[in-house]
């Protein structure tokens, strides 16, 4: 059966009322509209559905705001939360009278990206594996805003001993960064992960594990097998949605902000990442930890690129209050094998060929997953196609070394504006194949500058008060 006609039959089976057509804005946040499941036809995947490309951000200018979204048949999932039955399409973007895709379509950058692999003959499929990890709050106090203090906590353990957040002491209270991994009941989110992951499950996500983190209270990572990219981005998307939803059902609220909390870990997104051919995996030989020179290569070039990646990869002002020492987040942009403190750690869990892949570490999760994939894999072609030395693993607790040690170590960027002039200065690996375009890579540029950077480095805030009224 094709996958037009296994969609409409998983409408019809579980009495379908409603269709929700979803698709990514620039940024990297599902949007949506809905029609009712009657409109739903062949000729509907063919014809598409009409909506107003000027209200998205980052998308089309009022003159040219007509768009169209074309359902990708494959992604059909019933929504595990709406009231009525509504099964979910995730969308491509086309222009109503070309018919041309659209090039400011994330998910459309992603597919480029896989066909420029396939193109370069390198491999014909890249691997991606996100470890989005968030926290889970109970409720969120924005009282930054009127007592003038800062979070109106400065320390989690100010919050830790005096109990705040945590209604009676029944004992089993998490001591600071206790997180990480003693069982309920002080581990207090364990049926809510699980009941998340039976969520996951049911929208088509291969859950491996869950866990807490390693922050105080309320950090938790559930983690997926891998998939080749679009399709994992597909899933990343998936998942957001879901862990926001299943937290809203438990009176919760969950999110991916990099660095919710002063004084804690931060929530990153490690990208496992491997190319294979043919079913065979090219990343695994016999260089250092197990790797083939490929994948050395591979390392070389998100190395090099990595202050450009950046401003895809932790594309927010808040990303880079995460990447500083001491909180497992990578500073220094340097390899090695199970090494935590490294930008890119080979992990040896396993000595399988097929489980040789490189783990990413900067990413954080407030990245639009289409394009940081394709931007990984662009950057790691490009080291393979100019077979880029990453020089010498770094064998060591980065976070330890002295400033002497560290001196010819380069570090990430140390704010997202750092980030984005990076990226105007390193963009030509992007265009290879015609993957990014440069009007795109203007527009976030441009985009990220107004909307994000300016609003927050303008404003004083409730600390500077603090630090500076009485001067
Ligand atoms: N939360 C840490 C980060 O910000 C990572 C913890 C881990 O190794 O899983 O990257
Ligand atoms: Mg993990
Ligand atoms: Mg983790």
């Amino acid at each position: 059966m094709s996958d037009v006609k296994k969609a409409i039959e998983l409408a019809k089976k579980n009495n379908a009322v409603m269709v929700d057509l979803r698709f990514c804005d620039l940024p990297g946040v599902w949007q949506h509209t809905t029609v009712p499941a009657a409109r739903l036809d062949e000729g509907a995947f063919e014809d598409g559905f009409g909506f107003d490309g000027s209200s998205i951000r980052g998308f089309q200018p009022i003159n040219a705001s007509d768009m169209l979204l074309l359902p990708d048949a494959k992604t059909a999932q019933m929504d595990p939360f709406t009231e009525q039955p509504t099964i979910v399409l995730i969308c491509d973007v086309v222009d109503p009278i070309t018919r041309e895709p659209y090039s400011r379509n994330p998910r459309y950058i992603a597919q480029k990206a896989e066909s420029y692999l396939r193109q370069t003959g390198i491999g014909d499929t890249a691997y991606f594996g996100p470890e989005a990890e968030f926290f889970v709050f109970d409720d969120v106090k924005f009282e930054v805003a009127n007592n003038g203090g800062f979070y109106e906590l400065d320390s989690i353990e100010a919050a830790w001993n005096t109990g705040r957040h945590e209604g009676p002491n029944l004992g089993h209270k998490i001591g600071y960064k206790g997180g990480y991994f003693p069982c309920a009941p002080n581990d207090t989110l364990m049926d809510w992960r699980t009941e998340t992951s039976r969520m996951l499950t049911a929208v088509g996500i291969e859950v491996e594990l869950h866990h807490h983190e390693v922050a105080t209270a309320g950090q938790c990572e559930i983690d997926m097998r891998f998939q080749s990219l679009t399709h994992m981005a597909d899933q990343l998307l998936w998942f957001k949605n879901v862990v926001k939803n299943s937290a809203r059902m438990a009176g919760k609220t969950a999110t991916f902000m990099p660095k919710p909390l002063y004084g804690d870990n931060g929530s990153g997104m490690h990208v496992h990442q491997s190319i294979w051919r043919e079913g065979k995996p090219l990343f695994a030989g016999d260089r250092y930890a197990g790797m083939s020179e490929m994948a050395l290569h591979y390392i070389g070039g998100i190395l090099k690129h990595a202050p450009a990646l950046c401003a895809l990869t932790n594309p927010t002002v808040n990303s880079y209050r995460r990447l500083v020492p001491g909180y497992e987040a990578p500073v220094n942009l340097a390899y090695s094998s199970r090494n935590r403190s490294a930008s890119i750690r080979i992990p040896m869990y396993s000595t399988s060929p097929k489980a040789k892949r490189i783990e990413v570490r900067f990413p954080d999760p407030s990245t639009n997953p289409y394009i940081a994939f394709a931007a990984m894999l662009m950057a790691g072609l490009d080291g393979i196609q100019n077979k880029i030395d990453p020089g010498d693993p770094l064998d060591k607790d980065i976070y330890s070394l002295s400033p002497e040690e560290l001196k010819n170590v380069p570090h990430v960027p140390g704010s997202l504006s750092e980030a984005l002039t990076a990226l105007e200065h390193d963009y030509e690996f992007l265009l290879k194949g015609d993957v990014f375009t440069r009007d795109v890579i203007e527009e976030w540029v441009s985009y990220k500058r107004a909307k994000e950077v300016d609003p927050i480095r303008l404003r004083p805030t409730p600390l500077e008060f603090m630090m500076y009224y009485d001067v």
